[in-house]
């Protein structure tokens, strides 16, 4: 990949976005489904040079639940579905009644921890999540976000059915940009 093509990045929520949402933490593999169109909609980000960048809380952690290796187990069923594209996945294990942390969204250090690694242009990046937090998180380093699903809306965030039609938007808006 050329500096151009991986200065632009994707951050992906996971559950709501990447999986079903299950109304409860999502740790085993079993309960870890793919939803429909999502390796197709990442094949296509990935092909027009975006990295492909996981930000997820994962709080059952800190309250002990589950532990890390239930996290890696998960996100390998995802890059299996998808092919291996995935660029990088970073979890956030903390909880405020347990532990504070930086890293889970809003916050946005996940964010920042990869526009560094992977030498990102914020600017060029987008945020994809289905809650309010993650666009918050996106923000605060600068990332522009997209809302999808059925959730409450996020003023002045496109609110788009799901990831396939927020890639679609991203593709298409940022080849207008270019043209
Ligand atoms: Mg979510």
């Amino acid at each position: 990949m050329n500096d151009f093509a991986s200065a632009k990045a994707v951050f992906l929520d996971r559950d709501g976005v990447l999986n079903a949402e299950i109304g409860d933490y999502v740790w085993r593999p079993a309960d870890f489904v793919v939803l429909p169109g999502v390796p197709e909609a990442l094949h296509a980000l990935h092909a027009a040079g975006y990295r492909l960048i996981v930000v997820t809380n994962q709080a059952g952690i800190a309250k002990g639940l589950y532990g890390p290796a239930d996290v890696a187990a998960c996100h390998q069923k995802l890059q299996e579905a998808c092919g291996g594209i995935i660029d990088a996945f970073y979890y956030a294990p903390g909880h405020p009644s347990v532990s504070e942390s930086l890293m889970r969204k809003p916050g946005s250090l996940m964010l920042e921890r990869a526009i560094a690694r992977f030498r990102l242009d914020p600017s060029q990046c987008w945020m994809v999540g289905d809650r309010a937090r993650d666009l918050e998180a996106g923000a605060r380093a600068g990332v522009r976000g997209i809302l999808v699903g059925e959730t409450e809306p996020v003023a002045g965030a496109p609110h788009l059915a799901n990831l396939p039609a927020a890639a679609a938007y991203i593709l298409r808006h940022d080849s207008a940009r270019q043209a």
